[in-house]
């Protein structure tokens, strides 16, 4: 006789789950209870799958619009592309866009760029695909109230590579675009931004000056970019600075910007009697300049002068003053080399202080147009009509008659600049007779009330 067997200690031992089962109400609702489970489970489970995925096979690098890498790559971004194949095409195809256009110098059709829009997109270089996802961001730089914005680039962790290729070919054209080009700076809301398009590089050459004057300083900034780890070996401040003076229109700025394409530089420039450049101010701009860039100081006698500006307008207002100057050329500089150029039309009004080592270590004058230039200047205009130099010839003999350049070992009676003579050839381009008809014209016109 067989002994039945104990009822199990499951569940079901203790709940009349047919029963329940069988009732129709309570199968429906348990039924979506359960899937609602399952589904909240699943959805999580894809999510954290898709996190991990994402952390293990996706590689992302952030770039903000505050570092300089920020314009070259959606310059790269800007550029056409060849045509992708039919899978490529559907996933790459863009849809926004932002037009950039920079502002045009001469009357040709106007250049202009359409840049990736806010938002993400796709897109598929050298065999792997790269998100790209410009973001605006809530905060806003302080001085600027212009938002953050950044560049989120992600790809698959095995295709980062791409990120090499694609930077070092945004560089490539950020280097080409501006090769042959100087980058002019100024300061904007109180901080530096570049000015128009870079500007075709002036060459040395196409400034005449007296004679051993170019020479020396062109030399003297190449010696000085060749020597950085002499001044790092001894621990000197990696910095250069010049004091050109002389009247205006004599050539001073022009011969900043030729150097500078020279050495392959921009030109970082703040006029220090601009109202609005304070102490603070100028130690922030010299310790942010941007890189590779000659610092120009314009006006330096500026900060020597009553700096108490009371304008017709109301303005009145503290700007820079000599030991905010002396600051903030002194200031800390991070490691980069550091070349500055101070110009005054007024050498008297500056104080010696300034000129000490790293403040400025040069000095030199550059004054009224000397006959060698006048010569030199007729030649680079002249030459193709003044083919056995008669003319010239005319044409200085005129300069030193009327007493407007130094004669035999005398003082010029009056004094001229370049820029006048070449205001003069300007005026007469096709006409070398009449230039030398009007030599005239160059004596100051002293004005008689
Ligand atoms: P500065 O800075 O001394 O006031 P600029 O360099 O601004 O003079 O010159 C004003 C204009 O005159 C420019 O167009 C420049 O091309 C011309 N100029 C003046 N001096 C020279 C020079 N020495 N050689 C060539 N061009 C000159």
């Amino acid at each position: 006789m067989s002994t039945p067997l104990p009822p199990t200690t499951g569940l079901g031992s203790f709940l009349p789950l047919d029963t329940l089962f069988d009732n129709p109400v309570f199968a429906g609702g348990f039924g979506l209870g359960a899937l609602g489970a399952a589904a909240a489970l699943g959805r999580r489970g894809v999510v954290s799958a898709a996190g991990l995925i994402k952390r293990r096979l996706l590689v992302d690098v952030e770039i903000s619009k505050k570092d300089e890498s920020y314009r070259w790559i959606l310059a790269w971004l800007s550029r056409p592309r060849p045509t992708p194949g039919f899978i490529a095409s559907k996933l790459t195809r863009r849809h926004h866009f932002e037009m950039h256009t920079p502002p045009s110098k001469n009357n040709s059709a106007t250049p202009y760029r359409l840049q990736p829009g806010y938002g993400r997109q796709i897109i598929r270089h050298d065999g792997a695909y790269i998100s790209v996802e410009r973001r605006k961001q809530n905060t806003s730089n302080h001085t600027t109230g212009e938002p953050h914005e950044t560049l989120t680039l992600t790809t698959l962790y095995a295709q980062r590579h791409v990120f090499d290729v694609m930077f070092n070919e945004a560089y490539s054209l950020a280097r080409a675009v501006e090769k042959d080009k100087t980058t002019m700076y100024a300061v904007e809301m109180m901080g530096w931004r570049p000015i128009g398009e870079p500007r075709n590089k002036r060459p040395l050459a196409s400034v005449i000056l007296d004679k051993g004057i170019k020479e020396p300083i062109v030399n003297d900034a190449k010696e000085f970019l060749a020597s950085q780890k002499w001044y790092v070996d001894r621990g000197i401040p990696y910095r250069r600075g010049y004091l050109l003076y002389g009247p205006p229109g004599s050539g001073k700025s022009s011969f900043i910007q030729a150097l500078a394409g020279e050495l392959d530089f921009g030109i970082a420039t703040i006029n220090l009697s601009a109202r609005g450049i304070t102490d603070d101010l100028l130690a922030k701009l010299l310790t942010e300049a941007p890189r590779r860039s000659i610092i120009l100081l314009e006006d330096a006698d500026a900060a020597f002068v009553n700096r108490q500006v009371k304008g017709g307008d109301g303005y009145s207002g503290q700007t820079v003053t000599f030991s905010g100057l002396l600051n903030a050329l002194d200031g800390v500089t991070a490691g980069e080399e550091r070349i500055s150029f101070l110009t005054t039309n007024h050498i008297e009004r500056l104080d010696p202080a300034l000129i000490r080592p790293g403040r400025v270590d040069m000095t030199v004058r550059i004054g009224e147009a000397s006959k060698h230039q006048a010569a030199e200047m007729w030649t680079r205009f002249y030459s193709e009509l003044d083919v056995d130099g008669s003319k010239r010839s005319r044409f200085l003999h005129r300069l030193e008659e009327l007493g407007l350049v130094p004669c035999e070992g005398q003082p010029a009676k009056f004094r001229t600049s370049t820029a006048a003579i070449q205001g003069l050839f300007l005026f007469n381009k096709d006409n070398p007779n009449r230039a030398i008809e009007m030599v005239e014209g160059l004596i100051p016109k002293i004005y008689e009330p």
